[in-house]
């Protein structure tokens, strides 16, 4: 893996074939070569991370989520987006679909992953000086409109928040209001609000596939942390403060002399199962459903605009386009600036998906 400048990292992860796929591959790998893929015999492309398909949920999280969540852990927001038709691995990846999130398997996908590495860090930190609060939000995008999932009413699909404002402060950060956000004290109960968020999560059947999402679910876990420091301060909180202070997020609260020092950081994770990136015509999408196509690649389309401007260092560009969709505008300090984002696209090997195949590594291509 390279050190890009870049704050976007890019993992391409070619899941195995299906048995009703055309069992012919579209896709080569290079021997000892993991960052190299080439399509159809003769169009190379070159990523971060190439994870073929015998790359288990272990190697993924292990090279390219844990980074993510040390980055995270001091302070740093993070995104991970799962890019990729319909039936591509999207949501086995993230391992926030039904199956994975009732039944812990070896094969559990990042967010369960994340949710017991996070508490295991954060409990590791024994400083009576230190503590930190942990909260969580799970949202679904549906054209433009939001549904929190969290939120009962969503159960009935009725629970459209109508009254969702997205506002900037004056550090750029972004605040949401009128969305549910729970606290959680316990990797078990952090699971527990996957679970409750996945059953909630609308679907939308389509000729193509008939639970394939045409909408985008943001899970996502904010990280309050304090460090106190007083004058008997030991050296492992002076280590943790000193990680902690080199955090673009860090906010010293009082520092005259008589009080103690407060450290306050704030971190956000966000993790994105994206709505299927096939183009409208080849799913035979009529009525609302073409209304939701439509919208979906809106939000799409803003992403990968707004993805191609951050990695595009030689265009110095100063305008990052975020206000072009909901999706953008709600990621908007968790993308770009100092934070940590990966984009995890995710393909099919087969001849058949080859035309898709090569859209999402185009795509995925523009972020580099
Ligand atoms: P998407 O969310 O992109 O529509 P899914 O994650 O639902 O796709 O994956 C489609 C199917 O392929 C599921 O049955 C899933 O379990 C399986 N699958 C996807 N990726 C892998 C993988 N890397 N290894 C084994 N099975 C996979
Ligand atoms: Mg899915």
């Amino acid at each position: 893996m390279t050190a890009t400048s870049s704050s976007v990292r890019v993992a391409v992860r070619v899941r195995p074939l299906t048995e009703n796929e055309k069992q012919h591959y579209a896709i080569k790998f290079i021997p000892n070569n993991e960052q190299q893929i080439v399509l159809d015999g003769d169009r190379s492309f070159t990523f971060d991370y190439v994870y073929p398909p015998a790359a288990d949920q272990n190697l993924v999280y292990s090279t390219c989520v844990i980074p993510l969540l040390n980055k995270f852990m001091e302070g740093y927001n993070s995104t991970i987006l799962a890019y990729g038709q319909t039936g591509s691995g999207k949501t086995y990846s993230m391992g926030i679909g039904l199956d994975s999130v009732m039944n812990s398997t070896i094969n559990e996908g990042i967010v369960p992953r994340f949710i017991n590495s996070l508490f295991e860090g954060l409990n590791a930190n024994k400083s009576p000086n230190y503590s930190f609060q942990v909260y969580v939000s799970f949202l679904e995008l549906h054209n433009e409109d939001l549904v929190d999932l969290l939120c009962p009413t969503a159960v009935k699909r009725t629970g459209y928040v109508s009254n969702l404002t997205i506002r900037e402060d004056n550090q750029g950060n972004i605040c949401w209001s009128g969305v549910r956000e729970e606290v959680v004290t316990s990797p078990n109960e952090l699971m527990g609000y996957l679970q409750k968020g996945s059953i909630a999560r609308t679907t939308a059947s389509t000729d193509m596939n008939n639970t394939s999402s045409r909408s985008h679910a943001i899970f996502s876990v904010i990280l309050k942390q304090q460090v106190t420091i007083s004058g008997s301060t030991d050296d492992t909180t002076l280590n943790n403060l000193d990680k902690l202070t080199r955090s673009p997020s860090d906010q010293t609260l009082v520092s005259d002399s008589s009080t103690p020092y407060i450290k306050k950081l704030t971190s956000k994770f966000h993790f994105v199962d994206l709505a299927g990136s096939e183009r409208l015509k080849r799913t035979n999408a009529v009525g609302d459903r073409a209304k939701e196509g439509i919208s979906i690649n809106t939000g799409l389309l803003a992403l990968g605009n707004v993805i191609s401007a951050l990695g595009d260092e030689s265009r110095r560009v100063s305008h990052i386009p975020y206000r072009d969709s909901k999706l953008t505008r709600l990621l908007q300090d968790s993308l770009g600036g100092n934070s940590q984002t990966l984009m995890l696209a995710c393909a099919s090997p087969s001849d058949s998906n080859i035309t898709e195949t090569l859209n999402t590594l185009k795509y995925a291509n523009r972020a580099r």
